[in-house]
């Protein structure tokens, strides 16, 4: 890369300028409009006294303003942290103590929690954004969203101490423009920190450099065959808060040009409504809402047959999905793979005949791969076998915030980041991702992947969704248990579902218990949570 983030969103102000860079609930910003926002609101970021090296917490659905104030921070030098708007007080507050940020531009609808954060941490500033400011009263009331609290009384409003009382976004943008001489960061300089899922953890924040992030935007663009620069229509309906909508949607999308439509949360109907303004052409998302969209297809209820480019990560796609989507849009539905580490995709399938479904594809260019021993990383398998996949590439993070010994337990000598993944590669060099290490079961002595069992209970006609983790035994060791969810009006035995999988696995891989339940713990981006339903199942 030859451009920081910010120099990637001026090239394409100058090159796209009254082309539609934004779309929200019909409303359209061009992309000279966003350079204009972007300069605004950097100064007036500069005013209230963000510099260069300055954590800057967002913690904003997807929306026009989340795209600005991402790139005002950025544009001063600052280092842009993302959250989860959806995140309870007390997980928000767990990462703001873990990242010290003075500054924080948050949903109206969080300021009341975030101003009342313990004293005791570095955070000085809040600014607050309506996302629905720019809307006509119609859409704005359309556009209710969960606050994962109860909205507070006036009277605890204004309790707020008068240093953290929340400043309107609207007042930022009133003081002019940043200066074009003002200098920007520099390629190696932070651009993020962006926490991990916390799937198998709590989540860690990972540097990113704007070289890091840049280079994910290239690959990409690289990757893909046939874009057309300055005419495509992205779909953000992933949060931008996650690494996979991030690049995807606020770097990558900005820098080809393209007219992104931003959706403050996934909904069906919100798409629909969308699509018929603007039908999508590139609309990166995750298993269950390809499946959802893929039914509604199907159904005649939404016309999907613009999309050209799907693309499929952060969780296995089952090829009863592909089956499906490419059945009800004539389009193919490739998977690719990354991790907030890697900025985060590292491989992906061919967007072509060639992609193999049930893969997750080839390296990304300039990315290489390893399979390892995973008790001694410095040990390569061979080819076929499975084992712990490393990868490099400009792509690869700095480290984690504050966790040096996580930081020294994944990154190796050489720049070799440990995925915690286990793999297999083809022969032709395809890439098979079994399940992650950390939650490999070992019963009797086997290994028993969960993903596999999965995709067993999952084939079965009666069941909606599984998720298969480790019981301990009080005999020590771990036993095979599935956590199922049934269709609509179904009821099954137990007993009948461990005679199907009898019949397809090997005996150590059958689930000694099954349990049925009315849904499984997903995260926001529709992981589901394996260690959660472990502790649920062992409660
Ligand atoms: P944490 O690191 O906090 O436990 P996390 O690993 O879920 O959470 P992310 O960085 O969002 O956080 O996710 C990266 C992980 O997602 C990968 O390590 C891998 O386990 C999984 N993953 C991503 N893409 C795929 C895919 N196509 N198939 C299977 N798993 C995938
Ligand atoms: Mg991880």
């Amino acid at each position: 890369p030859s451009q920081t983030l910010p120099e990637m969103l001026a090239a394409s102000v100058a090159r796209y300028g009254k082309k539609t860079a934004l779309e929200f609930f019909g409303a359209s910003t061009t992309y000279q409009d966003l350079g204009r926002q972007v300069a605004r609101a950097a100064e007036g970021l500069r005013r209230l006294g963000v510099r260069a090296g300055d954590r800057v917490a967002l913690v904003l659905p997807n929306s026009p303003q989340h795209v600005v104030a991402f790139y005002a921070a950025l544009r001063l030098g600052a280092i842009v942290i993302e959250h989860n708007p959806l995140y309870t007080p007390r997980e928000l507050r767990h990462q703001f103590e873990d990242h010290g940020a003075r500054f924080a531009i948050v949903w109206d609808k969080l300021a009341d929690t975030v101003a009342e954060f313990p004293s005791d941490l570095a955070l000085e500033h809040i600014v607050s954004i309506d996302i629905t400011e720019a809307l006509p009263l119609g859409k704005r009331l359309a556009l209710r969203l969960p606050v994962a609290k109860a909205r507070q009384s006036r009277a605890q409003l204004t309790a707020t101490p008068t240093s953290k009382r929340p400043i309107a976004w609207k007042q930022l943008l009133t003081h002019g423009s940043l200066s074009r001489k003002h200098a920007g960061p520099a390629l190696d300089d932070i651009a993020l920190l962006q926490y991990t899922s916390g799937t198998t953890g709590s989540p860690k924040g990972a540097v990113l450099t704007h070289a890091n992030l840049r280079a994910n935007a290239m690959q990409g663009r690289a990757w893909v065959p046939g874009l057309h620069d300055g005419e495509e229509t992205f779909y953000g309906v992933l949060p931008l808060f996650h690494a996979y909508g991030l690049t995807l949607c606020l770097t990558f999308a900005m820098s080809i040009g393209a007219k992104l439509v931003l959706f403050p949360k996934y909904d069906l109907d919100l798409v629909v409504a969308a699509s018929k303004k603007s039908p999508p052409t590139f609309l990166p998302a995750v298993p269950p809402i390809y499946d959802q969209l893929a039914r509604a297809a199907a159904r005649g209820t939404i016309d999907l047959t613009s999309v050209r480019f799907a693309i499929s990560g952060a969780m296995s796609l089952p090829v009863a999905t592909v089956d499906r989507w490419e059945a009800a849009t004539g389009g193919l539905l490739v998977e690719g793979y990354g991790m907030t580490e890697s900025s985060p995709v590292a491989l992906g399938n061919p967007i072509g005949p060639s992609r193999r479904p049930g893969t997750v594809g080839v390296p990304f260019p300039s990315t290489e791969i390893r399979v390892v021993d995973p008790d001694d990383p410095t040990v390569d398998l061979p080819l076929g076998e499975p084992g712990e996949l490393l990868l490099r590439g400009p792509q690869v993070f700095q480290g984690y915030w504050n966790r040096p010994s996580d930081t020294a337990a994944t990154l190796l000598d050489g720049g070799w980041l440990r995925t915690g993944d286990i793999a297999s590669v083809s022969p032709d060099g395809f890439v098979t991702i079994v399940d992650r290490l950390k939650e490999i079961i070992i019963t009797g002595g086997f290994n028993v992947s969960p993903s596999e069992v999965e995709d067993v209970l999952t084939s079965h006609p009666d069941i909606a969704g599984a998720a298969v983790v480790a019981l301990p035994k009080s005999s020590g060791g771990e036993d095979v248990a599935a956590a199922i969810v049934l269709r609509e009006g179904v009821q099954v035995e137990p007993d009948a579902i461990r005679d199907f999988c009898k019949a397809r696995l090997a005996a150590y891989k059958v689930p000694r218990r099954v349990v049925v339940v009315d849904d499984l713990p997903r995260s926001l981006i529709g992981k589901v949570q394996r260690r959660e339903v472990r502790e649920r199942l062992m409660s």
